[in-house]
């Protein structure tokens, strides 16, 4: 130690313990710009990619890095690259396949700011895009052009939890790499890569991290355009933070026991929705009615997962009432995969850029609820829907 050291150097240089062998039991959040370089020759190793390390956290950061592996290596995925919400890493993924002149094939049903984020590439920079019916695989293949660079796809679809034939899809799709957001499914229920799907996006801010406090994105696929992408999302600025990669990785410790849990509860719940009075029609992949049945049958061999809809007699007035009377026990909160269960209006929220005639069309009615399952006893949620439920009979239509 330097003992002539002023105040202000004790504080500017300050903030160190020690140096010390034992290892941390958690990982460090590594809260830096920047890390210092050994020299010269230091630098141009590790920016080489010669020696592991790392120079600016916009480039790379050790948490980064430990969420980004986890994630692809749950995916069976090479590498990956996380950025600072899903719609950084879209737009990172997106820029690294397309330029003015290009087309981009995607399910016309899909989160409502990536078909925002599509038609702004489109109207801004001349990047086509064709929007398809993600049911029919076929659709894809009609839609290539020699300038097709992308397809996107999502693998349970919101909100009407439509499951896409992946193998169908990506046969399809010929050489065209297909991008399949997996924020629903997460890699506990499918492997889209494992379907031949090229790269696999989430939504970190929902499952993976699971606890409703962090915003990230990632996006894994093979070595080389994951180089690319992340290179981009230097570029563009839309990289991750340290703190945020630090508590997603600590969600991710228990994704597992999240999803089966989710599963096993919202199973349990569409069942009973079914046998509401007030409930004109549920939407959950593990019910025998769901169109998507079969694929979910035959691709989420874990769980159908959380994510839930149901359509209330009665319109929007019978939401109204329904969210005020769950208002303390299941939060109306316009995200999902909280560790507590909510309640989300998809026609005022994730589907409001659509005309009331195109969500129509869809199956996307003013009664529609979408319930996001969280880790509460099956036995509670259950008395608390039956409560609010009970207080709708007054407006149901039925
Ligand atoms: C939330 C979400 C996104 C966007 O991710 P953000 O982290 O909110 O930017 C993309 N796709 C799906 C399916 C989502 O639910």
């Amino acid at each position: 130690m330097n003992v002539h050291e002023s105040d202000e150097a004790i504080c500017a240089r300050g903030g160190w313990a020690p140096d010390f062998k034992t290892r941390p039991s958690a990982p460090p959040i590594y809260q830096t710009t920047a890390f210092d370089m050994h020299g010269l020759e230091q630098l141009d190793s590790v920016a080489a990619g010669v020696e592991p390390g790392y120079i600016y956290t916009r480039d790379g950061n050790p948490n980064h890095e430990a969420f980004a592996r986890d994630v692809a290596r749950l995916e069976g995925a090479e590498a990956g690259v996380v950025c600072a919400s899903g719609m950084g890493a879209m737009t990172a993924t997106l820029l690294a396949h397309v330029r003015s002149g290009d087309h981009v094939v995607a399910a016309r049903v899909l989160y409502g700011r990536t078909v925002q984020l599509l038609n702004h590439l489109k109207s801004a920079f001349g990047v086509d895009v064709t929007f398809v019916d993600a049911n029919h695989p076929a659709e894809f293949a009609r839609a290539l052009t020699p300038q097709t660079k992308l397809a996107i796809v999502e693998t349970i679809s919101n909100p009407l939890m439509e499951v896409a034939d992946l193998p169908a899809i990506v046969s399809a799709l010929g050489s065209v790499p297909l991008l399949v957001d997996s924020t629903f499914a997460t890699p506990c229920l499918l492997r889209p890569i494992e379907q031949g799907a090229k790269l696999v996006f989430h939504s970190a801010s929902k499952y993976l991290n699971g606890h409703g406090d962090v915003m990230l994105g990632v996006v894994v696929g093979p070595r080389d355009i994951i180089r690319k992408i992340k290179g981009l999302a230097s570029l563009y600025g839309v990289n991750s933070n340290p703190l945020e990669c630090w508590l997603a990785s600590r969600g991710l410790r228990t994704l597992p026991l999240r999803m089966e849990r989710v599963s096993q509860t919202a199973a349990h719940i569409a069942e009973f929705l079914t046998r509401q009075p007030a409930v004109a029609r549920v939407y959950y992949p593990g019910l025998a009615n769901h169109p998507s049945h079969p694929q979910a049958r035959q691709y989420l061999s874990h769980g159908f997962g959380g994510m839930l809809a149901f359509e209330l007699h009665g319109g929007r007035p019978a939401v109204a009432t329904f969210f005020r009377e769950l208002a303390e026990q299941i939060p109306f909160s316009p995200t999902l995969a909280d560790a507590r269960s909510t309640l989300s209006y998809p026609t005022g929220t994730s589907h409001k850029f659509m005309t009331a005639d195109e969500r129509r069309s869809y199956g996307i009615g003013d009664g529609l609820v979408r319930l996001s399952i969280g880790l509460e006893a099956p036995a509670d949620l259950e008395r608390e829907l039956s409560a609010a439920l009970a207080k709708l009979s007054g407006t149901s239509g039925s």
